[in-house]
Formats: C-alpha cells, structure tokens, sequence
C-alpha cells in the first residue's frame, strides 16, 4: 500500500475519534457537545441561524457572537444561549472550539474543533461571493473539512452579484411604468435582507413581509445598513397605490391571499435553483434571479484546496458527486448523512407572521 494512503486511513481515524455522526447530529464525544444537531441536546454549537442548523429543544447553546440578534429571533427568549468571538478559542472538555466568518448569511460561523494536534472544521453552509450584510468566508487549515454540497455539479456556476441587483433594478422599474408591483421572493433570514442591501432603492418604496421584517430589525441591530422598508401590515391596504412599490417576502407568502392585496403584480424569485431552466415555470414566477448563499462548482473546490484538508466529509446536496470528484483527485472523501436541507424552494418560517 503505497505510504499516501496509509497516512489518509490513520488521519480518518482520528477525525472519527474527534467527531462521529449520530442520530442527534454532529457529536463531539471527547468535548461532549453536539455541532447544529438535529435533536435536542445538552450542548449544541451552532454554526448558524437556519432553522435546519439552529434548531429548539437543547439545553444549552454555543455560537459567535455575530450571530446574537439573529440567533436570538429565531430562537426566542427561553433558549439558553451564549456567544463567542470569532477568532478566540474556548476550551469545552479539553477539546478547543473557535468560530471563523463563513460569508453565508449574518453570523454565520465556521467551527473549528481541535484536539491533540488533530483539527476539523465543520463549515455549516458557506459560500465566496461578496455579500455586505456578513463578514467574508475565511479558509481555515484542517485535517478534515466538512463541506456541504447544496450546489456541488460543476452546472453551477454564480454570476457576479453586481449584475444580478441590475437586473432586479432594472425588472422594478419595467414593473413600475407598466402598473405593477414587483413581489421579490427570498428567504426570511439572509436572502433578504442580501437583496436588500444591494438594490436600488431610490427606485420607489419598499414593503416588506413580517417574516422579512423581524429580521430586518436583527440585521440592523447587528449594525448591517439597510435601506427604509415598510412591514406590510402597518399600512392601510386599500390606501396604498403598491404599483410603484418593491415587495420583499418569503416564498410561502405569494401562494396565499395575503398577496391578494397588491393587484396586478410581476413575482420574481432570487436563488441559486433559478440558474436551471423550468425551475421559474414549474414555480410559477415571471422572472428568476440567479443568487445563491451557498458556493458554486468552483468555489467549492477552490475552498477544499485553501483548507489543505487531508480529509473531506460531504453532507447535504450533490454529495456522491462531488466525493466521487475527489477521489478521483486523489483526496480522502466519504459522504456523510445528515439532516441540513441546503438551499431549498420552500420557505422556513411560519406564514403566520404575515
Ligand atoms: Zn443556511
Ligand atoms: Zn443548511
């Protein structure tokens, strides 16, 4: 057996002796406490404030300190929650646990855990395009990387964010001068508050869903700059002329008769999944816009390459693909079984919040 290989087989052993995959999730048996598990817990560090990784029920709660606000939205008063800065350490067990940025939505952390020399970086969801509302993905040296593969075929591919908020300028002010109001469908939490950041808003006013606009107050909060926005609900319906208007909220909300209210309107989507044709039809949207909070084909690969990782775990998305891409490069990688959904067209938070 030639010595490369013999090297990969000990290091995986001892990522497994670090970190096994569970029925509850991630767990850190040496540090006793699980990573975004699926279960509820006693100890639970959290990469993010999705609900697929932040999720109720565990006693007690670790992440970055750039994730309070949102975190704590989501999470509601009684979680147990306690914050860390980026970049420092804290030793749970005697195994070290260091959060770094991982550019996907506000607060969104990477997790290192090292022991003994030994290091794993748990990246959550990630991605490299440039995105104002959250610090930039640092590459992190590891032995063993678990990456998600949410857009992980080499079809994928982002175009620059720039020429996507052009062009949702550009199809607001068509829907103006034709009479229409422009209802732009993103993700509750980071989507949203990513489009609003980078749009035109001198264009006309913007309304916003309740499911938008809690986390709006988040982001600012944070210290995110965004422009005005106006909760729906606080408007008098009939009043209002919503044709000139910019209307940001969840995809669940158009289906219903909440959107009833807004007349004759033109609905837009903003995600990766608008880069493949017929997903914009089958959803019924007049217009696609391709922006994505995950890596694409090659920024995924590029970021294995910067972690130097010996080692590649591959959870949710196009994961037999991409692991059989790194073997046939030479790397160690396996697919592992997890509950994270990715990036998908269904919205997350409750209609209710309308
Ligand atoms: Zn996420
Ligand atoms: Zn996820």
């Amino acid at each position: 057996m030639p010595a490369e290989q013999i090297c990969g087989l000990s290091s995986m052993g001892k990522a497994q002796d670090l970190l096994t995959v569970t029925p509850k999730g991630l767990f850190c048996k040496e540090g006793n406490f699980y990573v975004d598990p699926w279960k509820p817990v006693d100890h639970a560090v959290i990469t993010h404030a999705h609900a697929d990784h932040a999720r109720w029920g565990s006693k007690r709660y670790l992440a970055a300190d750039t994730s309070s606000q949102v975190l704590r939205i989501r999470m509601g008063d009684k979680a147990n929650l306690s914050f860390q800065p980026l970049g420092k350490s804290q030793t749970i067990n005697g195994v070290k646990v260091t959060f770094y940025p991982a550019g996907h939505i506000l607060g969104s952390a990477q997790v290192k855990i090292e022991k003994g020399g030994y290091s794993i970086v748990v990246s959550g969801d990630y991605k490299r395009n440039p995105d104002a509302t959250c610090l930039p993905f640092e590459p992190v040296r590891c032995n063993t990387f678990i990456t998600e593969s949410t857009f992980g075929l080499p079809i994928y591919r982002w175009p620059d964010p720039q020429t996507v908020f052009d062009g949702i300028n550009q199809w607001w002010q068509s829907n103006r001068e034709s009479g229409k109001t422009s209802m732009l469908l993103a993700y509750s939490l980071g989507k949203a508050q990513r489009l609003l950041s980078g749009i035109d808003s001198s264009i006309g006013p913007i309304y916003t869903h309740g499911a938008v606009e809690k986390l709006n107050a988040g982001y600012r909060d944070s210290g995110v700059a965004l422009p005005e926005t106006t909760f729906v609900g606080d408007v008098d319906a009939k009043e209002t002329d919503w044709s000139q208007s910019l209307v940001v909220a969840p995809p669940a909300a158009v289906g219903g008769s909440w959107a009833k209210r807004f007349g004759k309107m033109s609905v837009a989507m903003a995600s990766g999944w608008m880069q493949i044709r017929g997903t914009r039809r089958r959803r019924s949207m007049d217009r696609g816009f391709i922006l994505s909070d995950h890596v694409d084909w090659r920024d995924l690969m590029q970021t294995i390459k910067e972690t130097e990782a010996d080692d590649i775990w591959v959870t949710h998305g196009f994961s037999d693909i991409v692991v059989r891409h790194l073997q046939e490069q030479g790397l160690n990688a396996k697919v592992v079984e997890t509950e994270f959904t990715g990036e998908t067209l269904q919205e997350d938070a409750e209609p209710s919040q309308a």
